[in-house]
């Protein structure tokens, strides 16, 4: 059998920037892996979920997620999860792995992941700010605004790493050049790339503003911040408005570029600001992201957290920052992870703070950052007048519900020390009441994990763990023995050829007999790559992870054939009409069906007895 090719870069090109790319390390720049025994495990970067069921396969080099059942090898992933094409994945992995792909794949256009429109708005963008980055750079009207970066602190270095530009203060500079690379413009009004006010003339959204290009996960500019350099230009700050591109409550500046410094130190620096987070780079904290003008939101913590552990708050140091540092240490916490707060001191922003402590003040600022527990119950003081005996209860009341969610006893012991020397309070009093808020915790998250257990249960019921009857056990277990050893895949061939009785395992056997005859190893990673049918291929992805004997004995190869045989030889009939019922179904043809269905049955009866 010929096998389909599912693109025409050459197969050998394709295994070797395969082979050059592990799967866990291609992984860990996405989600954080734990090695529990043989596999990695994490939370599946495809359906929420609060329990890892992700696993990470480094000896077959596959990924399967048993609660979606998502599944495949490593261009598998990064097409699903960068939304790219086939040759698009091969592109950016050959990047990572520093292989080099034939001249005429680089030129080459492939199937676009966005539709037209959307690709002609991002290009758009992308064709704007090289624009504006040249003018920043290489012109004399950016030399006001290079001007104003430099005495604002920002390096050459940075201007060049996050592609900072300026628009030029012209009406129709830009809009002229759009029209003149041939876009059309009435289209970019909407998304805040122009403006126009009787929909017939449009003229530049951004002018007279230093323009930093916002990006989303993948690395596409979908939008701008503008920062007026003059102070006619209102407001200060313009971003581009909310589009089918831009939602401030899910993009985080610079995640693109951060992600892969997350795991070093499992944890993620978390700015208000860009300018924050290019000082930060600067100062070489480079696992950096900003919110864009917004608090944080449940999207943003989710996000993170399929990363990291913990999460630096580095706010403004006046009240509305510490309030903002407040709120984002509490739904980090109670997301489950660590969070600490930096204190900028002085009410000064981080990114003034840089310019005049420098970097090394910086990277201490960051590294000295407060725990949750410590900084709220100094922060939350300020609404109470201790001086009051009732208010005195008030904190303590809710300073010992801030304690309560800490883990450590130690932790909690020197936090509880605290308060018994400040307020002279009865030690044992303070320890009861923990107990008693830690015990209604525990409850409620009890009563959490049970519906959460409960609806992983029902997945699994729904998706892959199915209960199988003894011929699909058999044909099962058969072929992911066949997947890891060519002499067993051989045996069963000459035995049963590919009548097996699930039309699937058909299709995947007939597939796995032509990649052994090819010559090819046992590797499922490169066996899958040759699957053209999405559903064939995380099956083949499933079984091959099935927890099987390393062995397979004479005895047990026997059974499993037996038991197929015996399935298929005994109900030639009952194929043929469950093949009947399937084409029916298919053609809606209902009373046919029902028909059939019902000769199945009594077919099933007559078998039994
Ligand atoms: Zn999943």
């Amino acid at each position: 059998m010929v096998m389909k090719m599912a693109n025409r870069i050459p197969q050998e090109t394709i295994d070797q920037i395969i082979n050059n790319n592990n799967i866990v390390d291609v992984i860990s720049d996405y989600i954080k892996l734990t090695k529990k025994g043989r596999n990695y495990f994490g939370l599946c970067p495809f359906h929420g979920e609060d329990t890892p069921s992700f696993s990470v396969s480094p000896e077959k080099q596959i990924f399967h997620c048993f609660g979606c059942g998502k599944g495949g090898n490593v261009t598998s992933f990064i097409m699903e999860i960068e939304n790219l094409s086939f040759i698009e994945a091969i592109k950016h992995l050959a990047d990572k792995s520093g292989d080099s792909l034939p001249d005429e794949w680089l030129n080459r256009q492939q199937g676009p992941a966005y539709s037209n429109e959307d690709q002609s708005v991002l290009k758009a963008y992308e064709w704007s700010n090289k624009l504006f980055h040249h003018v920043l750079k290489h012109t004399k009207d950016g030399k006001d605004a290079l001007n104003y970066l430099k005495n604002r602190g920002f390096s050459e270095e940075a201007i060049e790493h996050f592609q900072i530009g300026y628009s030029p203060r012209k009406d129709q500079f830009l809009s002229t050049f759009l029209k003149g690379k041939g876009f059309e413009v009435e289209n970019l009004v909407q998304y805040g790339l122009l403006s126009s006010r009787d929909g017939n003339t449009f003229f530049d959204r951004f002018q007279g503003r230093v323009i930093f290009p916002i990006h989303n996960h993948q690395g596409k500019i979908i939008g701008y911040g503008g920062r007026s350099i003059q102070d006619d230009i209102q407001p200060k700050y313009l971003n581009s408005p909310e589009s089918k591109f831009f939602h401030k409550g899910k993009i985080l500046y610079n995640f693109h570029q951060a992600r892969r410094h997350f795991q070093k130190l499992n944890q993620v620096v978390l700015f208000e600001g860009y300018a924050d987070v290019i000082k930060a780079y600067q100062a070489g904290v480079y696992h950096a992201v900003a919110t864009m003008g917004t608090s944080l939101s449940d999207t943003h913590v989710k996000i993170l957290k399929q990363y990291v552990d913990e999460v630096i708050i580095c706010f403004d140091g006046d009240s509305p920052g510490k309030e903002a540092s407040y709120k984002s240490a509490k739904l980090v916490n109670d997301a489950g992870m660590n969070a600490r707060v930096a204190n900028v001191p002085n009410e000064m922003d981080p990114d003034e703070y840089f310019e005049k402590h420098g970097s090394e003040a910086f990277q201490k600022l960051i590294q000295s950052a407060e725990s949750y527990v410590a900084f709220s119950l100094q922060y939350i003081k300020k609404n109470y007048n201790l001086n009051t005996d009732h208010d005195r209860v008030q904190y303590v009341e809710k300073a010992l519900d801030i304690i309560a969610t800490v883990n450590q006893a130690v932790e909690r012991d020197f936090y509880l020390n605290e308060l018994e020397e400040t307020f002279k309070l009865d030690r044992s009093t303070l320890l009861q009441e923990i107990d008693s808020r830690r015990r209604i915790m525990r409850r409620s998250k009890d009563n959490d994990n049970h519906v959460k257990k409960k609806s992983f249960e029902h997945n699994n019921w729904n998706k892959p763990q199915k209960l199988f009857s003894a011929y699909q056990n058999a044909e099962r277990h058969l072929i992911a023995h066949m997947l890891q050893d060519p002499y067993i895949a051989d045996r069963v061939q000459n035995r049963l050829g590919a009548s097996f009785n699930l039309e699937d395992h058909q299709v995947l056997v007939t597939y796995l007999y032509a990649y052994y005859e090819e010559g090819n190893e046992p590797n499922v990673s490169r066996f899958v790559e040759r699957l053209n049918d999405g559903s064939i291929k995380q099956l083949a992805v499933e079984l091959a992870l099935m927890p099987i004997n390393d062995e397979l004995s004479e005895q047990e190869l026997d059974d499993y054939i037996h038991v197929i045989k015996k399935e298929s030889d005994s109900s030639p009939e009952l194929r043929t009409l469950k093949q009947m019922l399937k084409q029916a179904e298919k053609e809606n043809d209902h009373q046919s069906a029902a028909r059939i269905g019902m000769k199945i049955i009594e077919l099933k009866k007559k078998n039994m007895t």
